[in-house]
């Protein structure tokens, strides 16, 4: 409707400069070589969310790579790529944000024989492949049509009233992953599956479609996870819907409760959390997912240092400092999240916190205790009398070096 197309008129009015220069470069780009351009997908969704995000991506009425060139020139910056297949290209930008080409003529690119479609039902159809109504839903930007919203299948609806619907009924046969993606947008809004839809997810589940999928797009799909604030509950829904089960072939103690949503942890961290509670069993069942080396690396240093933390009859500050020192800070923060160890990591990160030595290498060469691993050690003994409390102010602490350097020269 007309109010429709106003609304959105304001919201375009008020993205961040940025944005909307690259929006504008893209119309003109469209009028002058006469094609109808869209902006489709996500950034559409979160627009009408009132929650607009940085990353375009364009769909052309024409050919794609014409059109990715004539924008990067009209732009004159970022870095252009022309993928060979299916006429897409992308935009990168200094600032880390990039820009997509896609064309609705890829059928050309992939069967050159097929029979020649009106332009409308070409975007019909790229829309139709897309995973829910919410994500299938195109915004012209050409002068004639700017802003007006092409919705084929309820999207603004479902957007309204807080419903992630996919687009046939076959879609989860088809693609596994959008099981993942569907828990992914549901929790990030807080909206619920659509009846049917939520009927397609155990439906495909019981025929077993998770053993279709790679490992490489399972991993790739629970690593977009691993980047959502509410992670948490999203994990949560998988055990609940049974995905997890299903997909490691056993029920796994995954920790995804105890993180809170307003605790800003990185990736690396929830993941260390999630796996904080499995055995050395579990954890090898949980690296057959494709992760990165270091994040394989890590799990296994983390099990390592928490099964020597457990094993302890007494933490001490300093008996925990001889197992934390050097270790990286994904793996300490996510220690905090195992119950048994909360009390104690708590203690420790609170005591190094206000830890600080005086003294250091140069101090001690100078009192004569020659370059090596000699002055590490010294070092380390200073640090732990403060850990436990044996020295509590400089002039003790220097009493105390004093004290190790001359032992070391007898
Ligand atoms: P995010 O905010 O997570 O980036 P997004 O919607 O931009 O969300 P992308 O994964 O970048 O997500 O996908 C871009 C668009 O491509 C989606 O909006 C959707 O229309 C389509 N899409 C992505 N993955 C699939 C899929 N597995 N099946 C169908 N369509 C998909």
């Amino acid at each position: 409707s007309l109010a429709m197309r106003q609304d959105i008129l304001d919201l375009l009015e008020n993205l961040p400069e940025e944005i909307k220069k690259l929006i504008k470069a893209g119309q003109r780009v469209a009028d002058s070589l006469g094609y109808s351009v869209f902006i489709i997908g996500g950034f559409v969704r979160d627009l009408l969310l009132l929650n607009p995000t940085q990353d375009l991506d364009f769909v052309v009425e024409g050919n794609g790579h014409a059109f990715a060139q004539a924008l990067y020139q009209e732009l004159n910056r970022g870095q252009l790529t022309l993928h060979d297949s299916f006429g897409t290209a992308r935009i990168e930008f200094p600032n880390g944000t990039h820009l997509d080409v896609a064309s609705t003529r890829w059928e050309y690119y992939e069967f050159p024989g097929a029979l020649p479609q009106v332009e409308e039902s070409r975007l019909r159809d790229d829309l139709f492949r897309r995973d829910f109504t919410i994500n299938a839903m195109a915004l012209a930007i050409n002068s004639d049509r700017y802003g007006e919203l092409v919705d084929y299948y309820g999207g603004l609806r479902d957007l309204k009233q807080g419903e992630i619907r996919f687009l046939h009924h076959l879609s989860f046969i088809e693609d596994p992953t959008r099981i993942l993606r569907a828990v992914r947008f549901a929790e990030r809004y807080r909206f619920r599956l659509s009846k049917e839809t939520q009927e397609g997810v155990a439906t495909a589940l019981k025929a077993g479609v998770l053993h279709k999928l790679s490992t490489e797009r399972f991993t790739q799909e629970f690593l977009l996870i691993l980047r959502e604030k509410q992670y948490a509950r999203m994990g949560q829904s998988l055990i609940e819907l049974g995905v997890m089960e299903e997909w490691f072939g056993e029920r796994l103690p995954w920790n995804f409760t105890r993180i809170p949503e307003n605790e800003n942890l990185t990736s690396e961290e929830k993941w260390l959390i999630s796996v904080s509670l499995f055995n050395q069993q579990q954890i090898n069942s949980a690296l057959s997912l494709k992760l990165s080396r270091e994040m394989k690396r890590e799990a296994l240093k983390f099990k390592e240092i928490q099964a020597a933390l457990l094993a302890e009859s007494s933490l001490n500050l300093s008996i925990m400092d001889q197992h934390l020192s050097g270790v990286s800070r994904n793996i300490r923060i996510a220690l905090r999240y195992d119950p048994a160890l909360e009390q104690s990591m708590n203690n420790y990160e609170q005591a190094v916190e206000q830890l600080k030595l005086e003294i250091n290498g140069f101090a001690l060469r100078k009192l004569g205790i020659s370059e090596g691993p000699e002055i590490g050690r010294i070092l380390k003994e200073i640090r732990w009398a403060w850990l436990e409390q044996k020295i509590h102010t400089p002039a003790e602490e220097k009493q105390l070096m004093l004290q190790l350097t001359e032992q070391r020269r007898k």
